[in-house]
């Protein structure tokens, strides 16, 4: 199925765009009713998920549905903007067709906004016993482990298998790591309280492990102090300098020291989605497309490469960060570039607002960063609500959604069934 054929008949220029994450659909939106453009968006999801906010999905927050917003109905009254749902396997630069299963769709600009997925490092084996938090089914299903982990606590008679239930191990100390073990300690000492008979899920044993020497090593290291000093109020341990060398069904062995736990999650490694490209293109060590400084691959101007899936310098040595402020500007930027190709208009250079970077600790507490300006404690935690209401409503309309967070936070998206 050559699914551009219809649109080509118009005498306009086809733009496929693969991925409707934060770079993709940003870069459809730019594209938006532009005169001499048809857009084909193709996803291999149905919805734009708004992954920041996972985490509070992955510990009974938030439900799946106020961080997912179906991508066809940002586009309902959009004409020149067709979404398919499929999933793209690879590109042939020479014929200029993306492909994948059925589908085949010429293109005369193509933006590549895929993202990333979990690295285990080579251990892909260890998956099944650590799941990461990427994605809506990941998030359930952590939420899953969590809350039969106390529900197995309390049937066990076994003191050891109990406390093994009680234990919980997040591995990888960036962002990610200490929003989902803050959230658990959170949960387990306050939501939870009171609910069982015969266990105290305060007693829960939350611990963070990290390979590297501290928390959140991209920010400084006042703040990052600071993060390990709320996260071991909140009850998290914090091991750093500890490296997994295996995960099983038993739990996570590091150095001589087997931490016996029922549920592990990992955030320690992304690397870049993958797409069989002919011929092929370079990329970095976590899979990245290296692009050049207008995000197009070397010698192929017309496609671009945008968010977590491009390497992209801003400046020697350092690259564009896996953020979604970083991947939204992108996504526009590109979009931009085939309007000026289009009018005929030379390229303007992309420079990069940097919009800082937040983590939050639990219900209450966060930290933020932007140049030499830090913000701690509640201060950073009420940042980190409004720029999450922010961001949410500007990239999917989800302002509803996003304002009613506190309001759902708690109890309501507990509901889970044993599968
Ligand atoms: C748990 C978590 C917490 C985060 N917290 C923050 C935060 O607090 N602040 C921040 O700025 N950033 C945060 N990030 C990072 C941010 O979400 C990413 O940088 C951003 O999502 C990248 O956008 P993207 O468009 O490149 O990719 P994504 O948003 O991942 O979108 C990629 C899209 O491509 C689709 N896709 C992938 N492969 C294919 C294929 N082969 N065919 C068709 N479709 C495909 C996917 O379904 C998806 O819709 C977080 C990320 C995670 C996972």
């Amino acid at each position: 199925m050559r699914l551009e054929r219809p649109a080509r008949a118009t005498g306009k220029k086809i733009v496929v765009i693969v991925g409707g994450g934060f770079a993709g659909l940003n870069a459809a939106k730019q594209l938006a009713n532009a005169p001499g453009v048809h857009v084909i968006l193709v996803d291999q999801r149905n919805h734009h998920l708004f992954q920041p906010l996972l985490y509070q999905v992955a510990t009974a927050g938030l439900n799946p549905a106020d961080i997912a917003v179906p991508i066809r109905a940002q586009f309902r009254h959009v004409p020149n903007i067709d979404i398919h749902l499929g999933r793209v396997e690879g590109v042939n630069l020479q014929q200029r067709v993306v492909f994948g299963g059925e589908l085949e769709i010429g293109y005369d600009y193509l933006v590549l906004a895929c993202g990333a997925r979990h690295s285990y490092f080579g251990h892909t084996e260890w998956e099944d016993f650590a799941p990461g938090l990427k994605t809506l089914e990941q998030a359930t299903e952590i939420r899953r482990r969590i809350l039969s982990a106390f529900e197995l606590a309390e049937n066990e008679i076994d003191p050891d298998r109990q406390k093994a239930f009680l234990t919980f191990v997040v591995v990888g100390a960036g962002p990610t790591g200490v929003e989902l073990a803050g959230a658990i300690a959170d949960i387990s000492r306050t939501a939870m309280r009171g609910d069982f008979r015969r266990i105290d899920p305060a007693q829960a044993r939350v611990v963070l492990v990290e390979a590297g020497p501290r928390v959140l090593a991209f920010f400084s290291e006042l703040l990052s102090e600071r993060a390990k000093r709320d996260l071991v109020e909140l009850g998290v341990e914090v091991w750093t300098g500890s490296q997994v060398e295996r995960i099983d069904a038993d739990g996570v062995t590091i150095g001589s020291q087997k931490l016996l736990a029922h549920s592990v999650f990992w955030a320690a490694g992304v690397e870049a989605a993958r797409l069989r490209i002919q011929p092929p293109v370079e990329t970095d060590r976590a899979g990245r497309i290296k692009v050049t400084g207008d995000f197009s691959v070397p010698g192929q101007p017309n496609v671009f490469v945008v968010g977590d899936m491009a390497s992209f310098e801003i400046a020697p040595g350092k690259l564009l960060p896996g953020l979604a402020p970083a991947a939204i500007q992108g996504g526009r930027y590109a979009a931009a570039m085939i309007l000026r190709d289009i009018d005929h208009q030379p390229r303007t250079l992309f420079s990069y607002r940097d919009k800082g970077q937040m983590a939050t600790i639990g219900k209450s507490r966060a930290i933020a960063e932007k140049g030499r300006l830090a913000l701690t404690g509640r201060a950073a935690s009420r940042g980190s609500g409004s720029c999450a209401t922010e961001l949410m409503r500007r990239v999917g309309g989800q302002e509803e959604n996003a304002s009613a967070e506190p309001a759902v936070s708690g109890r309501s998206a507990r509901n889970w069934h044993a599968a």
